[in-house]
């Protein structure tokens, strides 16, 4: 979608009692918005993804990890219960809240998935590109991932 975006550096972030730090390199600094019912429950309103080329990760002792599907699995501060990070486990990629980093406060929003399933009180503000969840799982499935 349009011109690769420039890369910022690397910023850093943490959860909320500080205990998991997180420094995402080789950021692209916009936010992709997931309104499916999963993310939801598990963020309480949206999941605000934000990626990067490669990450470091501190106090590991403190995370846990939740497999959430057959394909996912979701990470949190056992200490203080910040959600930190999803992974795709099929492709072994990984995004991050965006609300973990001050820095990302101002990005922009990439696009929105399974806009459809937005609560009412969930409906962002511009003309970003949403894409249901149809559109979705047919993107995936033209990129060869099959949810079954
Ligand atoms: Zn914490
Ligand atoms: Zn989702």
């Amino acid at each position: 979608m349009g011109e690769p975006l420039q890369k910022v550096g690397s910023i850093a972030g943490h959860c909320l009692c500080g205990k998991v730090g997180i420094t995402l390199h080789g950021v692209k600094p916009e936010v992709e918005v997931c309104q499916c019912s999963m993310c939801r429950r598990w963020g309480g309103a949206f999941y605000s993804a934000l990626s990067g080329e490669s990450f470091e990760i501190s106090g590991e002792q403190h995370i846990a990890i939740y497999r959430s599907s057959e394909w996912a699995e979701r990470a949190f501060c056992k200490d203080c219960g910040s959600n930190l990070w999803y992974r795709f486990l099929t492709t072994g990629n990984r995004s991050f809240l965006a609300g973990l980093f001050e820095a990302a406060a101002n990005y922009p929003v990439e696009r929105e998935i399974f806009a459809d399933e937005a609560a009412s009180w969930c409906k962002l503000a511009g003309d970003h590109p949403r894409l249901t969840g149809a559109e979705v799982v047919a993107e995936a499935k033209s990129e060869g991932f099959d949810f079954g």
